[in-house]
């Protein structure tokens, strides 16, 4: 800066640095000035006492300004200073315009956005939203890593859903944290926060936690797709009211907002459940058909098949469980208990369910009180269903099973005093009130004095109204008079055309009717004038009285909450029973770690309308072996990971969702399906089906499928329970066998979950000898595949060739492919299906395929993947990169048909729906015509 100008540029750019300062809310502003970045005035002094700078005196028109400044390659060293201190630093930058320079705010760096520190431990900013008072939101982001997770904390009320946020916020140790709107308003939450973190607390905006702003946010930085892949619901047009979203799209425009640039590195979305639950993402909820079918039906669900409750918050909670099963231990033996003594005891058990008949949704209603918008019935109906918890709980306690169950202490939580109090605030309202709240009739005498004396005065004033008629008869001597009363003309006294000569002076004429003419008087005036204010005073008063009266039950919130949840849980135990008794279910035996082990178990959607095969079932790693099974070491008893073979349609989808919904069950405190079965407790199931039956959503699907398997080899952990269907297939064969080959390793081998694998690579029964812990199983088979000389024409009819599944699970590979054979049951052209049966015998045959080197070499890239190419001319397979046109000449056949056989070959009939499957045969028929 050449001195000659000095003092006029000073002044300037002081003044250029208080207009950026008034842009910003960061604690600093640091500006650059050619070579430099200096703070000025007030913020200079501040951080030269922090960071120990030199403060220099600028003077501009006969004042001087204080500046610090640090050399441009010298700034991040000061940032991370500043931002390690907890402060919040917005930069502005110089850029070169065609008239010198210009100046303008680029980034703001904050605890939370600083990208770049060192130090090896994650530096968490944390977003936390409050949708409810008990139902949090936390997205939580390391933007030096770009990881991204977001979790929700709710509970019993709000105190619970508090600790447990705060629990799982402590966890990340937050450097920045964001609180959203309902956060900062609640004053001990608030104080909370200042106390327990000495992470930075900043205010972003309020319209960033609002759903609109955030679901778009979160939508746009993930991709729609990945909300819903990952279970995160993205609601209607006005955004979701996922306080996961809320929390996830305030923190990215707040990192967005900053201009750090960071947004780019966060890619991966992904949800994990707080401490106690289970991990179920959405894709698995879908795959297991928790709440609809995978056609998007609500029957046919596990919610719809166990769903006997009787109230719709035993129904919502229900529901909950469903989607949110457990961990801990004592809770599942709490509902077990419950749930096996209600089972005990059929007639107490009724009695109750009869008595939930009549209860209402407390929840809802506490939260139409806390609105303003309950109305006198909505008062009754909390006090009937406040009345019903001591009522059920006579009935536990009357029957020595029950009362010997938790279930006592579940209707001993909401406080039972404070409960009868209320009942008894609202014995004040009436009867049968009515709808609307302004216009009185709602309290009963003796609530509140005044309004006791303004229905003496209305009762006197209508007795003197009533009296009317007869005294005015007899006064005049008209026959025939009457006092009625309307909208238009208040009270009147009519008298018929007859008699109106005999009409007194006194009466003041309002209107000639037909017959008739309606007159008034001062009395009645004076009357009218006092019932009217008596009326308007009363609706007045009564509506005051009501609306405090609602206050009181919207300031008990949460004893109602305590109450309704009480009675909810008590009407989910009891339909859990129900359903275990009608089907002859079990207790499970629950492991806090250990194997599955289940004995004829069964599909407990499927068991409701088919004659079912029950199948046992032993997945886990522990060294002892059960009983009765002979002695073995390590080796041979582990199981953790079992290859699932057979035939189409055998069961290995059902048999491997049925082990899924078992643990499931058993972890929300169910009965389960099956003879015997003892649960290892899981922290997370993992589902995925290849993703063909994704095609009608227009996704790439392979390359779905391999996101969501990746996904996978990320959460599962030694504790998880992994269903893999068919997985690999997305792709061509040989691709899909390298990585089911690779994910197998790691599952087996690295993560040690436990998992089942349905497969039609036979080639990975082959694992089993290789890998520690895997072991094969097949469904067994009763009937031979057809020869392939019976299916040359469909006229053959297809129960010529219809195979009887045992759909007995055994140990040991099957040695069989019957996709050819559904082929063409499905009607496949019938060359074509000669064709893959010549194919199949001739991959049947070559035995010598390695597959392992292949995957050997495709360690850790699956993207150097060597494909192993099948020629068909000579029947040999080699190693070498595919173009796809290798092999078309074999046979005859063209590359269209070869394309459609392998189609063919590679359709999972039972992922498809019929309308699919006829699209597919329909396309494969138009390609083989071209
Ligand atoms: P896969 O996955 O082997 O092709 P699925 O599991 O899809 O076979 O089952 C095919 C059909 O057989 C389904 O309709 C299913 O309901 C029925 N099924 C499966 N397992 C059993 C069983 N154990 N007992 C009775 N029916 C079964
Ligand atoms: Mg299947």
């Amino acid at each position: 800066m050449a001195d000659a100008e000095g003092d006029a540029e000073v002044g300037g750019i002081v003044g250029e640095f208080l207009e950026l300062k008034a842009e910003t809310d960061a604690d600093f502003l640091v500006m650059q000035v050619g070579d430099f970045y200096e703070f000025f005035g007030e913020d200079a002094r501040r951080v030269a006492d922090l960071l120990d700078l030199k403060v220099s005196e600028k003077s501009s028109h006969g004042s001087s300004y204080p500046m610090a400044g640090v050399p441009v390659d010298k700034l991040t060293p000061h940032l991370k200073g500043l931002v390690e201190r907890g402060y919040r630093v917005a930069v502005a930058d110089q850029h070169e315009t065609d008239d010198g320079h210009a100046r303008e705010l680029t980034r703001v760096v904050t605890p939370g956005t600083l990208l770049e520190a060192t130090d090896a431990e994650a530096r968490y900013l944390a977003a936390v939203a409050r949708t409810a008072p008990d139902r949090y939101g936390l997205a939580l982001a390391d933007v030096t890593t770009g990881r991204f997770l977001v979790t929700d904390a709710t509970g019993e009320d709000a105190a619970e859903a508090t600790d447990r946020a705060f629990t799982e916020l402590y966890r990340f140790d937050p450097v920045e944290v964001l609180p959203g709107p309902a956060v900062r308003e609640d004053d001990a939450v608030r104080d909370r926060l200042a106390e327990r973190t000495d992470a930075t607390v900043t205010h972003h905006r309020a319209e960033a936690f609002a759903p609109g702003r955030a679901t778009h946010e979160t939508k746009a930085q993930f991709g729609a797709e990945t909300l819903a892949s990952v279970g995160l619901a993205d609601g209607d047009a006005n955004g979701s009211d996922d306080p996961r979203i809320r929390a996830a799209g305030a923190l990215l425009s707040y990192v967005e907002e900053t201009g750090t640039g960071v947004l780019s590195s966060m890619t991966r979305l992904r949800t994990y459940a707080g401490d106690d639950h289970v991990e179920l993402d959405a894709t698995t909820q879908r795959n297991l058909e928790l709440t609809e079918t995978m056609q998007g039906d609500r029957e046919g669900s596990l919610f719809d098949v166990l769903d006997h409750t009787e109230t719709s918050a035993g129904e919502r909670l229900f529901r909950e469980w469903l989607q949110r099963p457990r961990q801990d231990l004592p809770t599942l033996r709490e509902r077990g208990d419950a749930v096996a003594a209600f089972a005990d005891s059929a007639l107490a058990r009724e009695t109750i369910r009869d008595l939930l008949g009549g209860a209402y949704d407390l929840e809802r209603l506490a939260s139409k009180a806390a609105h303003g918008s309950a109305d006198a019935r909505d008062l009754l109906r909390v006090r009937e269903t406040l009345a019903l918890v001591p009522e059920v709980a006579d009935a536990v306690a009357s029957d020595p099973t029950l009362a010997a169950s938790p279930l006592a202490d579940v209707l001993d939580r909401p406080d039972r005093e404070a409960a009868q109090r209320l009942r008894e605030e609202l014995d004040a309202i009436v009867e049968d009130p009515p709808g609307t709240v302004t216009e009185g009739g709602l309290f009963r005498r003796g609530h509140d004095d005044d309004l006791d004396e303004l229905l003496d005065r209305h009762r006197e004033v209508e007795s003197w109204l009533d009296a009317l008629p007869d005294r005015e008869k007899r006064e005049t001597g008209i026959t025939h008079l009457q006092v009625d009363r309307n909208k238009t003309d208040g009270y009147y006294i009519q008298v018929g055309n007859s008699e109106t000569d005999e009409v007194p002076d006194r009466y003041d004429r309002l209107k000639s009717l037909k017959n008739s003419e309606r007159y008034t008087t001062d009395e009645l005036d004076e009357r009218e004038r006092e019932i009217m204010r008596l009326e308007e005073r009363r609706g007045q008063l009564e509506y005051e009285l009501f609306a405090d009266l609602r206050e009181r039950v919207a300031d008990r919130a949460a004893l109602l909450r305590s109450a309704g949840r009480a009675l909810a849980t008590v009407d989910a135990l009891a339909g859990l029973a129900v359903h275990a008794v009608d089907n002859d279910w079990v207790r499970p035996e629950l492991r806090e770690h250990g194997d599955l082990r289940i004995e004829a178990g069964r599909h407990p959607v499927v068991e409701q309308t088919t004659e079912f095969v029950p199948n046992d079932l032993r997945l886990g790693g522990t060294a002892s072996p059960p009983d009765g099974e002979r002695a073995g070491g390590h080796a041979t008893d582990d199981r953790r990971f079992l290859v699932v073979t057979g035939p189409n349609m055998s069961g290995k989808s059902t048999y491997m969702r049925q082990a899924a919904l078992i643990t499931l069950l058993a972890q929300i405190g169910s009965f389960v399906p099956a003879d015997a079965a003892e649960v290892g407790v899981v922290d997370g199931i993992y589902t995925r089906v290849g993703a063909l039956d994704e095609l009608a959503q227009g996704r790439s699907t392979f390359m779905v499928e391999m996101q969501e398997l990746s996904n996978i080899l990320h959460s599962a952990s030694e504790d998880s329970l992994v269903i893999l269907d068919e997985v690999g297939r997305g792709t061509a064969t040989y691709d899909g066998i390298s990585i089911a080959w690779a994910a197998t390793e790691y599952l087996a081998n690295r993560i040690e979950a436990r998992t089942l694998f349905a497969t039609h690579y036979h080639e990975l029964t082959s694992l089993a000898d290789r890998l520690d812990g895997v072991r094969n199983v097949h469904v067994a088979v009763d009937g031979e595949p057809p020869s392939s000389g019976e299916t040359g024409s469909r006229s053959a009819g297809e129960s010529d060739e219809s195979v009887t599944f045992l759909r007995t699970v055994e140990d040991g590979p099957t040695d069989r492919s019957y996709g050819v054979h559904v082929a063409d049951l499905a009607g496949v052209p019938d060359p074509v299906v000669e064709r893959s049966r010549d194919v199949l015998a001739r991959l049947r045959e070559d035995e010598a395929i390695d597959v392992r080197g292949s995957a050997a070499e495709s360690d850790g890239d699956a993207g150097e993947t060597k494909q192993v190419v099948f020629d068909l001319g000579s029947g040999q397979f080699e190693t070498g990169e595919s173009d796809g046109s290798d092999g078309g000449d074999g046979d005859g056949l063209t590359p269209e048909q070869e394309r459609v056989l392998s189609a063919v070959e590679d359709a999972t009939i039972n992922d498809l729906t019929p309308v699919e499957a006829l699209t597919r045969i329909q396309e494969w028929q138009s390609e083989l015509e071209d």
